[in-house]
C-alpha cells in the first residue's frame, strides 16, 4: 500500500462518524451489547469485537492497522509503552528451561527483562556481538526459542545483518524479534527481511512531539493473536485512546519530519567531523562508520541521533561541554520536534559502571526540527567551553 494511503486515509471509517476528517477518540472503558448472543459472540474473539478498551478500542484499532501497514505485517497491537511491547512479545515466546539469543548492549530495560525478570523463571539468555552473524551462530543451543535483535541499538549504533539473521534462525526453528524503533517502518522494514516480531518505542518519531509514551508490536496474525490472548490482557499495558489519536496525529507528518531531521543532522555531522575536539561521530550512514555498506543495504535513511566521541581529558571537560549548551536539552530519549544531549557519562558517576557499555565521553545527540546553523552555533560554543 502507498504510504501517502496508510498516512492519510487507511484505517479510517469517516463515514461511520459524520465524516470527520480526524478521527473520533471513542473516551469509554466498555461497550453494551444488543443481546446475549451478540456478548457471547464477542467473548469469543475480543481481539476481533469491543468488548473492553483493555482488550480492543476503535481509536486505538485505527492506529493499529496504519502500523501493520507501514511495517508490512498483517496485524499489530499498541501498548502503553516500548518497554511493555518489547517485554510482552519476549514473555510470550519463552518458557522455563528455554534460552535467548540477544545483541549485546540492547535498550536497558530489555536486558532488565532478560538478565532480572526471566532469570527468575528460569529463562537463561547469551548476549553476543551481532555484527558478526558467527557469533550468534555459536551462541544458539537446542533450547535456544528467541533470536533478539536491535538494528542498529541507541547507543553505539552496531547493526546486525537483518536477513541472515532470519535465515539463520528459521533453519534452527528459532523465533525473531528486532526493536525497530531507530529506524521507524520508514527507514527499515524487517519483516521484509523475514524477521518475526518489529517492536516500537512509538514514544520516539514515530509519535515525534515528545508527548505521549506508546509502544508498537507488528507480527503476523497468528503471533499478535498469541501475545494478545495473554500477555497483552493479563499484563494490561494498555494505550489509551486519547494517546492513541496523539499519535495518529504525529504519525501523519512522520515523512516529513524524518526527511528534514536527516538533512540537517549530515550537515551537523559535517560540522562535527570536521573539529579538533571530537575525536569520532557514530553515526549509521556516515561513510566511515565500519558497517556502513550494510546500512544502505537494509535502511532506507538515517535519522537525527548519533553519538560522538569527545577529545577532552576527563568527565569534567564533558560537563563543560553539556552546560554551555543552551538550544539541546538535557535528557533522556530522542526522536521529539526538540533538540536533546545526553552524556553517558552520567550513568557511569551514577552506577559506576556504565549501563550500556558505552565509553565516558561519548555523548549522544538527538537531532530535532531546528535549523542546522542554529544547532551548529550551539554545538561550536560546547566545543569551545569543554
Ligand atoms: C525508548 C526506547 C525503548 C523503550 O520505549 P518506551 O516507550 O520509553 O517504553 C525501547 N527501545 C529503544 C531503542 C528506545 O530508545
Amino acid at each position: 500500500m502507498d504510504i501517502n494511503t496508510i498516512l492519510t486515509h487507511h484505517g479510517e471509517e469517516r463515514e461511520k462518524y459524520f465524516n470527520a476528517i480526524a478521527p473520533p477518540i471513542i473516551q469509554t472503558s466498555n461497550f453494551a451489547f444488543d443481546s446475549w448472543a451478540d456478548m457471547q459472540t464477542a467473548f469469543q474473539d475480543e481481539l476481533g469485537n469491543h468488548l473492553y478498551t483493555r482488550g480492543n478500542n476503535p481509536t486505538t484499532a485505527i492506529l493499529r492497522k496504519k502500523l501493520a501497514a507501514l511495517e508490512g505485517t498483517e496485524d499489530a497491537l499498541v501498548f502503553g509503552s516500548g518497554a511493555a511491547a518489547i517485554a510482552a512479545a519476549i514473555i510470550a515466546n519463552v518458557e522455563a528451561g528455554d534460552h535467548i539469543v540477544c545483541i549485546r548492549n540492547p535498550y536497558g530495560w530489555t536486558k532488565s527483562v532478560l538478565e532480572k525478570f526471566l532469570g527468575r523463571f528460569h529463562v537463561t539468555h547469551t548476549f553476543v556481538d551481532g555484527t558478526d552473524i558467527e557469533n550468534i551462530e555459536a551462541a544458539i543451543q537446542a533450547n535456544t526459542r528467541l533470536l533478539f535483535l536491535e538494528s542498529p541499538n541507541s547507543a553505539t549504533f552496531e547493526l546486525q545483518d537483518l536477513q541472515a539473521c532470519a535465515a539463520l534462525a528459521r533453519h534452527h526453528g528459532i523465533i525473531t524479534a528486532i526493536d525497530n524503533s531507530y529506524c521507524t517502518p520508514l527507514y527499515q522494514q524487517p519483516a521484509k527481511l523475514g524477521i518475526d516480531i518489529v517492536l516500537h518505542s512509538g514514544s520516539k518519531y514515530i509519535s515525534g512531539h515528545s508527548d505521549v509514551v506508546v509502544g508498537v508490536c507488528c507480527a503476523s496474525k497468528e503471533m499478535i493473536q498469541k501475545i494478545f490472548s495473554m500477555e497483552y490482557m493479563a499484563l494490561g499495558a494498555t494505550l489509551a485512546p486519547h494517546d492513541a489519536a496523539m499519535v495518529i496525529r504525529g504519525l501523519r507528518t512522520l515523512p516529513i519530519r524524518l526527511q528534514h531531521i536527516q538533512e540537517t543532522t549530515a550537515v551537523v555531522i559535517d560540522f562535527l567531523k570536521g573539529h579538533e575536539k571530537v575525536e569520532r561521530v557514530i553515526y549509521p550512514f556516515d561513510k566511515d562508520f565500519p558497517q556502513h555498506e550494510l546500512a544502505q543495504q537494509q535502511m532506507s535513511g538515517g535519522t537525527g541521533l548519533f553519538s560522538i566521541l569527545l577529545k577532552t581529558e576527563d568527565l569534567e571537560g564533558v560537563k563543560r561541554f553539556q552546560a554551555a549548551l543552551e538550544r539541546f536539552l538535557l535528557a533522556v530519549s530522542w526522536g521529539g520536534y526538540e533538540s536533546l544531549v545526553l552524556p553517558f557519562g552520567i550513568f557511569t558517576e551514577v552506577s559506576k559502571e556504565s549501563k550500556s557499555g558505552a565509553p565516558w565521553n561519548l555523548v549522544r545527540l538527538s537531532i530535532g526540527l531546528e535549523s542546522a546553523d542554529y544547532l551548529i552555533a550551539d554545538l561550536k560554543k560546547g566545543l569551545e567551553a569543554m
